[in-house]
């Protein structure tokens, strides 16, 4: 039995970018060093393209084996990489792909690794991929997305789905969270988690971030014009936006077009967003505060979060996710550690937002231990541009939502 390896180092360019292309050059002399080095002489290792090798693992006895071999191979891009004095961090995605001999097919050995490689990456990379059927059939699936993204721009496809944001006492409308959606001519409405990942690997994200600012930044100078002025956006940021070099420029831009002062826009990032390049995305949220405008962390209490985070960058909300309040009811434990949560966010002079909320008794523990805003399918569910005025006519009195 073989199995072919096709093996990506992960961004690569990124690396290149930020360490000069020859330490990069380095790189690649290391990584195809300790690849020949760490497997067995009969294995064949060669590169293919600039960040791409493969290995061909000959003589296999049996596909338990290959579990081994790979974690072997990973293994090796845990330890830091040694270049003129200095330890590196790269890592890799491997696809592979597994046949009984070499006698036919290599081409379609090669394309099924290839396959298993991106798919891989797909999950976020560092790891190894079997090539399987489904895999192919869910990277025909991202390429269809990706190209056929320009067109949702262009024949208007995209939509706003907006989610209200109340006080939590009050009941107080706030503002809303824009959520986008795609209305594909084939496929139908489609939610961001079916197309965001794809775009992500691509620099079209850009484009569906520029949409969203100019999108919800107008919407909300139409409701200042209709009756209801002052109410705040909250905009979301894929961590690969941080790259985005007009991304400021946009926010600006489209905030200056729209009237729209920079504090009633808040933009959600992820804490696992800082931890990618942790200086830059600090030197790019003290840019945005400088221009006044919100920052919340997202998903709050899943990944990394922790309070260190929390006070060294400069946030103004804390988003506490789903599965949080989802726990709310099960124990008093849970109870007493969101209250001591949002106590602590409190003396940090962070506004806490409680996301997810579906039942009239979160609502009220929430209340109880005064977190600032709610948001969840018990106050509204997001509801489509469309449909958002008649729904605020009928649902909004006094300012308050019910
Ligand atoms: P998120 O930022 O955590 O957004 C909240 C998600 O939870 C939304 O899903 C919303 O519809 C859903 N949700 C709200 N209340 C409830 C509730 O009470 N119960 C339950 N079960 N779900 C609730 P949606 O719209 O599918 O968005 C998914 C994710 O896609 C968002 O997660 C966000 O990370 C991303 N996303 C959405 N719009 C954008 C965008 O314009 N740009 C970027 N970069 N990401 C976006
Ligand atoms: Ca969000
Ligand atoms: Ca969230």
């Amino acid at each position: 039995m073989l199995a072919l390896l096709c093996l990506n180092l992960d961004e690569f360019e990124k690396f290149n970018l930020k360490h000069g292309y020859p330490t990069g050059d380095r790189l690649l002399q290391l990584v195809a060093e300790r690849l020949t080095h760490k497997l067995r002489e009969m294995d064949l290792v060669c590169r293919l393209a600039e960040d791409e090798f493969a290995v061909l693992l000959k003589g296999l006895q049996n596909s338990s084996d290959l579990p081994i071999v790979l974690n072997k191979v990973l293994g090796e891009f845990q330890k830091p990489w040694k270049i003129n004095q200095r330890n590196y961090h790269a890592t890799a995605s491997i696809g592979v792909a597994m046949a009984e001999n070499a006698d036919n097919g290599h081409r379609e050995l090669m394309r099924r690794a290839n396959t298993a490689m991106h798919e891989a990456k797909r999950q976020g990379g560092n790891q190894f991929c079997l090539f399987s059927p489904e895999s192919h059939h869910q990277l025909a699936d991202n390429f269809v997305i990706e190209a056929d993204f320009p067109n949702a721009i262009t024949h208007n496809e995209l939509r706003l789905s907006l989610q209200p944001q109340v006080n939590a006492h009050t009941n107080h409308l706030e503002g809303f969270e824009a959520l986008i959606r795609w209305k594909h001519p084939q496929r139908g409405m489609m939610m961001p988690l079916e197309f965001i990942p794809v775009l992500e690997n691509t620099q079209q994200i850009h484009a569906l971030g520029h949409w969203v600012i100019k999108h919800s930044l107008r919407l909300l100078s139409q409701l200042d014009k209709n009756g209801f002025p002052s109410l705040n956006m909250a905009i979301n940021l894929s961590p690969c936006q941080f790259s985005d070099p007009v991304l400021m420029k946009v926010l600006l831009r489209n905030c200056e077009e729209y009237q729209i002062a920079t504090e009633r826009v808040e933009l959600e990032i992820t804490e696992s967003m800082m931890l990618q390049d942790y200086e830059h995305a600090l030197g790019l949220c003290s840019r945005f505060k400088q221009h006044d405008f919100r920052l919340a962390i997202d998903d709050f209490g899943t990944g990394y979060s922790s309070f260190a985070t929390l006070n060294r960058l400069p946030f103004d909300t804390v988003k506490f996710d789903r599965s949080f309040i989802m726990q709310l009811g099960q124990s008093r434990q849970n109870q007493r550690f969101m209250n001591s949560m949002i106590n602590m966010m409190q003396q940090m002079n962070l506004t806490t937002i409680a996301e997810g909320v579906e039942t009239a008794q979160q609502r009220e523990l929430l209340d109880d231990f005064e977190c600032d805003l709610l948001q969840g399918f018990h106050i509204s569910k997001p509801i489509i541009q469309s449909q958002l005025l008649p729904i605020m006519n009928q649902h909004l009195h006094a300012g308050a939502w019910h």
